[in-house]
């Protein structure tokens, strides 16, 4: 059944109105029909089934014949924050990171994010929202994750405390293994709040990776092969989840 984001304002009584693009897209391209179901999910954990009911290239109305809410967080919370990189390079980060069910999304400006792509940062969050916005809607999750401004390296570092767990897989980590930091976790310490903070193209810097520890990150080697930026993250995400049982 085709799933719909429904933007704030789009459940009206006990209906559901789509407009533009999307009004657009039911009538045109999926060719839907008076009488067809559909489902719509509010980002906040509501959805809605209904029946459509009028059906034009601008407007849509869907009959709310059930609502639900599902809490599809896993309890462990696992949030991603990854440097800048160039080109579209988050884009894809941003979905797969989303449909391995990631509660928050950092993007961080680094000490060795390329000038350029730190101001076009800024202006790519709306479409980072789209991307995870269709992310969630494709993957059946109910809840969006909260795609946070840039940060700084500082600005980051100081609101690390409030995760259980903060890890930060680093290259030159010869010894601490990803691995063996998430088998040492037993229930009773099994984390709340996980966050994952994964470097630009070229790393981390050294007075980085030290200031990060401060704050209370554990390094964590992914293995001898230097990953690209865009993967270390979905692999660590991955990782976590499987070794606390929310693959
Ligand atoms: N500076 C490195 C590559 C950075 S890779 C170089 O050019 O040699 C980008 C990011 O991916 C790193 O900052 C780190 O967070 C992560 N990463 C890649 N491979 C890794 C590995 N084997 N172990 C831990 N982290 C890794």
């Amino acid at each position: 059944m085709k799933r719909f984001y429904l933007s704030p304002g789009a459940v009206q009584g006990r209906r559901m109105v789509f407009l533009g693009k999307d009004a657009r897209y039911i009538c045109k391209v999926l060719r839907l029909r008076r009488g067809d179901v559909i489902i719509g999910f509010d980002g906040g954990g509501m959805e809605y089934t209904g029946t459509i009911a009028i059906l034009s290239p601008k407007r849509v109305e869907a009959v709310i014949t059930g609502s639900t809410h599902t809490n599809d967080s896993p309890s462990s919370r696992v949030a991603l924050a990854q440097a800048l990189l160039k080109g579209s390079g988050l884009d894809s980060v941003i979905r797969q990171a989303t449909e391995l069910g990631i509660s928050d999304f950092y993007p961080l400006a680094t000490r060795y994010c390329i000038p350029k792509v730190k101001k076009e940062g800024e202006k790519r969050l709306e479409r980072w929202r789209k991307i995870s916005v269709d992310a969630v809607r494709q993957s059946g999750r109910t809840a969006n994750p909260v795609i946070h401004p840039v940060r700084g390296w500082q600005g980051f570092l100081s609101m690390a405390g409030e995760f259980d767990l903060s890890l930060l897989p680093w290259e030159r980590e010869k010894k601490r293994s990803l691995k063996s930091v998430l088998t040492g976790l037993t229930d009773q310490k099994r984390p709340g709040r996980i966050l994952i903070a994964i470097g630009p193209e070229g790393g981390f810097t050294d007075m980085e990776v030290e200031e990060a520890v401060k704050a209370g990150f554990r390094t964590v080697s992914l293995g001898v092969r230097i990953l690209r930026a865009t993967t270390a993250g979905i692999a660590t995400i991955a990782c976590v989840q499987y070794e606390l049982g929310e693959g």
